[in-house]
């Protein structure tokens, strides 16, 4: 790609280090933002560096938060006895727009991945097995990905806390609302079949 400009190329190439983001598009959204009031670029440019500097990771659940200990942690209307285990602070947004679930998260900020390089000791699993030997945890519920990383994962940590006697629980790995059963892919539909529930209990879901 040639350039008429070395300023347009270095916001092309920075913008292109975006994940999904070639060249061309990199292009586009430039010049895009060049056609906006100046205003704007800065807004934007402002509002990604002050996020970059100021974003902490909440001491207890390691979720991304504004302040020390986040929002969600410091309600006192939730259960600190139920933790809900999750890969990254998209699944606490996805679970917290359900409205059902009223326990606290514990963020691993991914899953064990060896052909990426991602052991155990690259995620936030001491700190979860240590809020689980100080005894307020009733129940853990695994809600990881359902690959063979986050099988993994989900089995890594059982074993660091079965000694613990605590409950724990993986999300129910089913069909999707809406979904033709002749469609759902067969892993999905093999565990919803191994995962079947009383029919009683999907009334009243
Ligand atoms: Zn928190």
């Amino acid at each position: 790609m040639e350039f008429s400009s070395k300023l347009l190329e270095n916001a092309v190439n920075a913008m292109s280090q975006l994940p999904g983001v070639g060249k061309r598009t990199a292009l586009r959204l430039v010049l895009h933002l060049l056609r906006q009031p100046q205003e704007q670029t800065l807004q934007l440019s402002k509002a990604l560096s002050t996020m970059r500097s100021d974003i902490q990771f909440c001491k207890s659940c390691n979720n991304i938060s504004d302040l020390n200990i986040c929002e969600i942690c410091s309600n006192p209307n939730r259960d600190e006895s139920i933790i809900c285990v999750v890969e990254d602070v998209r699944d606490v947004m996805a679970i917290e727009n359900t409205s059902s679930f009223k326990g606290l998260y514990h963020v691993l900020g991914g899953k064990i991945s060896p052909m990426d390089g991602i052991g155990p000791s690259e995620l936030c699993i001491d700190p979860l097995v240590e809020k689980v030997k100080q005894g307020h945890v009733k129940e853990l519920i695994f809600a990881l990905s359902s690959t063979m990383e986050g099988d993994t994962t989900n089995f890594y940590i059982y074993k660091q806390i079965q000694d613990y006697n605590i409950f724990t629980s993986t999300i129910a790995r089913g069909i999707s609302v809406g979904d033709e059963i002749e469609y759902a892919d067969e892993i999905t539909l093999g565990r919803s079949i191994v995962n079947r529930i009383p029919f009683e209990i999907s009334l009243k879901a």
